[in-house]
């Protein structure tokens, strides 16, 4: 199985792949709640396959000196999901073409709103530390040594019995604790002194608690203060319901933003040119790790 799991990371890395990080499936699963294992998805799994694809350091650059948001729209969320959807298919393939039966998990989870808004099926940043990616930073992104807080992640479930990657240690290398995500977030979402703790492996991590209403509100663009001064910027701010359904929230996302951010919606549903990102962008992890590779590329 070491030469087939080899082969398997090469074809993700020859499809595309910037990071592959695999874990049995049984260690990520100790770590979620029961309706959101691999297991409740499927239930010959053995292990997980997590790919993930690096989002272009320029298009969060020039979002943060407030000269557009249009590009990590696109390059860092929407098409960057219609991308991680195409590489988890060719890597189902692969799993098939040898044997193996291999579940693709969609890069977007809306549709298990009704069971947990903001939660898809099975968390990819849980499977992304569970397979020794990376570990959590205090915004609960995955922080990776290739590029911080950088990527964005999606995971193939598979009855293969797979060779898996060592849990990496949560420390101060790997989260500074500078608390830049806390600061810049313009919903005051991340919580400064509440924590979530999971183990994975017998390894404790922590990061901040995330109000992901809040989170939502701003980053699907219903507020003046998301990126002010920029272009392609919500231009109205709009009351949040006390509460807010599915359908509540296509009506609110069609209807009642404003109708420049509908407007630009893209095939690819990026919502309109509006996210957020800030707690992506300022982490100092990601600023660093750009600068290294951007060096050793041109020695
Ligand atoms: S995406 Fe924006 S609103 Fe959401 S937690 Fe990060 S900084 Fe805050
Ligand atoms: S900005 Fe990055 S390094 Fe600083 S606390 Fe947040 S996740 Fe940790």
């Amino acid at each position: 199985m070491k030469e087939f799991t080899e082969n398997l990371r090469q074809f993700a890395r020859d499809h595309g792949a910037d990071l592959v990080g695999i874990t049995p499936a049984a260690r990520l699963d100790a770590a979620l709640k029961p309706g959101f294992r691999a297991v409740d998805q499927f239930p010959e799994v053995k292990s997980v396959v997590v790919l993930g694809l690096h989002i272009p350091d320029a298009s969060l650059e020039v979002m943060e000196k407030g000269i557009s948001n249009y590009s990590y729209n696109m390059f860092g969320y929407a098409y960057l999901n219609r991308e991680l959807d195409y590489l988890a298919y060719r890597v189902t393939r692969y799993l098939e073409d040898n044997g193996y039966l291999a579940l693709p998990i969609p890069a977007r989870g809306e549709h298990y709103w009704e069971k947990q808004p903001h939660h898809g099926p099975v968390s990819f940043r849980h499977a992304a530390v569970a397979a020794g990616l990376g570990t959590f930073g205090w915004q609960g992104l995955v922080l990776t040594p290739e590029f911080g807080p950088r990527q964005r992640f999606i995971a193939v479930l598979t009855d293969a019995e797979l060779e898996s990657g060592q849990v990496m240690n949560q420390d101060l290398d790997t989260c500074k604790r500078c608390l830049a995500c806390v600061k810049n977030c313009p919903a005051g979402a991340i919580k400064e002194k509440e924590e979530w703790g999971v183990v994975i492996a017998g390894k404790k991590f922590v990061y901040g608690v995330v109000d992901c209403e809040a989170c939502a509100w701003m980053a699907e663009g219903y507020s003046s203060r998301l990126w002010e001064g920029a272009p392609f910027q919500p231009k109205v701010d709009v009351p949040r319901p006390e509460t807010l359904d599915a359908r509540l929230s296509y009506d609110y996302k069609w209807h009642r933003r404003d109708p420049a951010l509908t407007n630009s919606e893209h095939a690819e549903g990026n919502f309109g040119a509006s996210f957020c990102g800030r707690c992506l962008i300022t982490c100092p992890l990601g600023r660093a790790a750009a600068k290294r590779r951007r060096r050793s590329a041109k020695e």
